[in-house]
């Protein structure tokens, strides 16, 4: 097995609150995307500031993010319009007094996954593939996030737990698939994400390796030539799925990056919430889908909101995603249209909504 460990101080879980951003010291500790991770926006009041927003949201953002902090890359930032508060992108990081509400079917664990993890950190719900939980650190912090309660806090770190998991995946034959999720698995120095990505290629019945990443939208520069190294390099096939849900998101650097990791031979797939205020427009979607076409990316999935508490204020409700979903599928080729499904605990697969 690979020695994933070799410095001090990187990890492979924590909690996003505390954990996000913090640059690690290493061979790829200086790249530009971890500079740019380490000066992230994190105080609402500098957010307010940078976008001339009234300073009354203040007192509210403040109560919210205690709970769950802001984190926004300020590439990220510069994409949203100046003087806006009901910018798409902005309402996806700002934290709202809203958040505070509570709301009847909303809970901290919408997907119950405290309960279906056969190893701390390794995820089991579907046939074939699992997924690890890497590490609780993000780039961004989405406000409708699902495992924005998520107990990474309570993840074991380090050694014993890498070997596990990979012992874990190495045992069951059913597996052909890894996912690596977290957090964001690309907040990990790409050392760790080397050696684990090694690791795992030797398991023969593995055949493929999926990243779950918003990094390339809310941090191009973060697919760079050290990253396209492990990605490809091993005998697994790389699938990397960003998460993207409104097409301000996908800049001129964005679509670079995408186009880098296609042409670099990974599968670029996206999957979107259907969000209120956000995207829930047929012409918002409807773009999103042709801007993700021209950088590379296929859409994959619309999921609908998982009611996780502090996320009320983004339901759409199913009929509405419906029709929404009906739209666009009457406007665009069927290989543009996301799938609309749901994500239910205990089911073997994602429930489309019909
Ligand atoms: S949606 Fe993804 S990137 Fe956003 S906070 Fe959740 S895990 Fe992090």
């Amino acid at each position: 097995m690979n020695d994933p460990f070799p410095m001090k101080g990187d990890t492979l879980a924590g909690s996003p609150s505390r954990a996000s951003g913090h640059a690690a010291s290493g061979p790829d500790g200086d790249s530009s995307w971890r500079r740019e991770l380490a000066e992230a926006i994190r105080d609402p009041a500098e957010l307010l500031r940078v976008l001339d927003l009234p300073m009354e949201l203040l007192p509210a953002a403040e109560r919210a993010a205690a709970a769950f902090p802001l984190l926004a890359p300020r590439g990220f930032v510069a994409r949203m319009r100046r003087g806006d508060v009901r910018d798409p992108l902005l309402r996806q990081v700002l934290p709202l007094g809203e958040e505070t509400l509570p709301m009847a079917g909303f809970s901290a664990d919408p997907l119950a996954e405290t309960a279906c993890g056969p190893r701390p950190g390794v995820l089991h719900k579907y046939h074939g593939r699992a997924l690890l939980v890497t590490t609780g650190a993000c780039a961004v912090h989405c406000r409708y996030c699902f495992r924005r309660h998520f107990a990474y806090q309570d993840l074991p770190r380090g050694r014993q737990w890498w070997k596990e998991a990979v012992d874990y995946m190495q045992a069951d034959s059913s597996l052909h698939e890894v996912l690596l999720s977290g957090g964001d698995p690309l907040t990990l120095p790409d050392t760790q994400l080397a050696a684990l990505a090694q690791d795992l290629s030797a398991i023969p019945h593995l055949e493929r390796l999926r990243v779950h990443t918003r990094l390339p939208v809310v941090l191009p520069s973060r697919v760079d030539d050290h990253l396209l190294a492990w990605l490809t390099g091993t005998r697994l096939a790389p699938v990397v799925v960003i998460h993207a849900n409104h097409p301000s998101e996908i800049a001129e650097d964005v679509a670079l990056a995408c186009r880098r990791l296609r042409d670099a031979g990974v599968t670029v797939l996206n999957q979107a919430v259907l969000l209120a205020g956000i995207n829930d427009d047929a012409d918002v979607l409807v773009e999103l889908s042709e801007r993700l076409f021209r950088a590379g990316v296929l859409p994959y999935y619309l999921h609908a909101l998982d009611r996780v508490a502090g996320a009320g204020h983004f339901l759409v409700d199913d009929q509405r995603a419906r029709d929404l979903h009906a739209t666009v599928a009457a406007r665009l080729p069927g290989y543009l249209v996301p799938r609309l499904v749901r994500e239910e605990p205990g089911q073997a697969g994602k429930t489309p909504l019909r």
